[in-house]
């Protein structure tokens, strides 16, 4: 059993004063103590938060992250940033997957992250051939989530189409590709090796409408057991276009007009989205699945993020091309779209409140729903991790609890010290337990692939 006592900890109801906080050693929270003197024994700490999930991640594009920033011959979009993900997608071996995956989960444990929301599509070998065991890329991201002690919801993919109508794949999406009866197998496996892991679960993922048939995603729905469902959805104006094409809705309005949502699901970016889909998806009770850095890095659009909290829709934030990682950079980067959009400040936030702790707030529930992890803050049967903040000291003791996460979100006067996971101290002092060895790995294996 670690206890740790901190001078101030956020707990569900709020902050606290001297919180002691039980792990055991499972890293379930065994037990959450308030105004209590730290004993001999026990760890300390002056900030104490609630690690956050990272609801959508494509592990592998952290290593092409930052390799599609020169200006092509036609106008860069998206759709450009594809074919590079596409080629690098093309190149990787599971020793790969699993080398990238670590490096990526090291840095989400060292930022924030907790949990990860794996959307994971990269399946076959690199001729489109199952593997002799059709999950050996989901065991990867299992195994890489074992090694850095990071929650693991694997969410596999289901990818068949190239286009809206059940366009034929294109020879690129191979590694992607599933009819049902693999994909069966797939979570099959992929809810294999979840299952050892502490807090570990498998959910499912139909890519997008453009890449599953409405008969597909009926036929998938079962194999989701209890767990979440997540698909991205309406991205790009191009996406809704094609999708009004094919079928004269909107893919948000024929989400909402034909499919069950409810809680269990989450709908990856939801970026064009008109007044009745955004009021329509908030009703159902899903979440919406922010990735601002990304959406910002590939120009994708601003999500409506005003009307959506006027809506009561509940929103959990992902790093999905994993181009930056960073729970606080996330955050900065969706108020400050807003505050763009709307020409003022404190946008997401109730009058009086602080902005970072509201944003903290919402993306720690919804997040915590979006992956089905139940009770996700400091609080007794927790399994999601604890976190400390290390403060300019300058600040420490002269501002208001929620004003921390002000400075660590807006200001980087804060940053994550140590992290508890699994019932051990992953990161301490901002670094993982593991950095130096996952990163030499990550590094030769990035080598080997660049000079391929
Ligand atoms: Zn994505």
């Amino acid at each position: 059993m670690t206890v740790i006592h901190f001078g101030r900890a956020l707990l569900p109801d709020g902050w606290s004063s001297d919180v002691r906080v039980a792990i055991d050693a499972d890293g379930r929270i065994a037990g959450v103590e308030r105004g209590a003197k730290a004993e001999a024994d026990d760890e300390r700490a002056a900030i104490g938060i609630p690690g956050v999930p990272n609801v959508h991640s494509h592990t592998f594009q952290r290593g092409m992250a930052g390799l599609a920033e020169t200006r092509g011959p036609i106008t860069d979009t998206f759709w450009t940033w594809r074919e590079t993900m596409y080629r690098f997608a093309g190149a990787i071996t599971p020793e790969d997957a699993e080398a990238i995956a670590a490096m990526a989960f090291v840095e989400m444990l060292e930022r924030g992250f907790t949990t990860v929301g794996e959307f994971h599509y990269l399946h076959h070998d690199r001729d489109g051939h199952e593997y002799s065991d059709i999950a050996e890329m989901a065991v990867r991201m299992a195994s890489a989530a074992a090694s850095t002690g990071i929650g693991m919801v694997l969410l596999p993919v289901f990818y068949a189409h190239s286009d809206f109508g059940g366009a034929p794949p294109e020879d690129h999406q191979k590694r992607f590709i599933c009819d049902l009866d693999a994909f069966a197998r797939l979570v099959e496996g992929a809810r294999r090796a979840t299952s050892p892991l502490p807090g570990g679960r498998t959910g499912i993922a139909p890519h997008s409408l453009r890449a599953v048939t409405p008969d597909e995603l009926d036929a998938l729905l079962p194999l989701a057991g209890d767990g979440p469902v997540h698909i991205h959805v309406a991205e790009q104006t191009r996406e809704v276009e094609d999708c009004v094409a094919w079928c004269g809705t909107r893919p948000v309005a024929w989400l909402i007009d034909n499919q069950p949502l409810d809680q269990r699901w989450c709908a990856i970016h939801a970026t064009h989205m008109t007044t009745p889909e955004t009021s329509g998806l908030a009703r159902s009770g899903a979440t919406a699945g922010l990735c601002p850095v990304t959406e910002a890095s590939l120009g994708d659009g601003f999500f409506p993020a005003v009307a959506w909290r006027e809506a009561g829709g509940h929103l959990g934030i992902g790093t999905d091309s994993n181009v930056l990682i960073g729970l606080a950079d996330e955050l900065r980067q969706l108020e400050c779209n807003q505050r763009l959009v709307t020409r003022s400040r404190n946008v997401l936030a109730e009058t009086g409140r602080s902005t970072g702790r509201s944003l903290f707030d919402a993306a720690l529930a919804g997040g915590s729903a979006a992956l089905g992890l139940g009770e996700a803050g400091l609080a007794e049967g927790s399994i999601t991790g604890v976190v400390s903040l290390e403060v300019e000291p300058s600040l420490l003791d002269s501002l208001e609890a929620d004003m921390l996460l002000d400075i660590w979100i807006f200001a980087g006067r804060a940053r994550v010290d140590t992290v508890w996971r699994n019932g051990v101290r992953q990161v301490e002092r901002g670094r993982h337990r593991h950095r130096a060895t996952v990163e030499r790995a990550f590094q030769t294996t990035m080598m080997r692939i660049l000079s391929a």
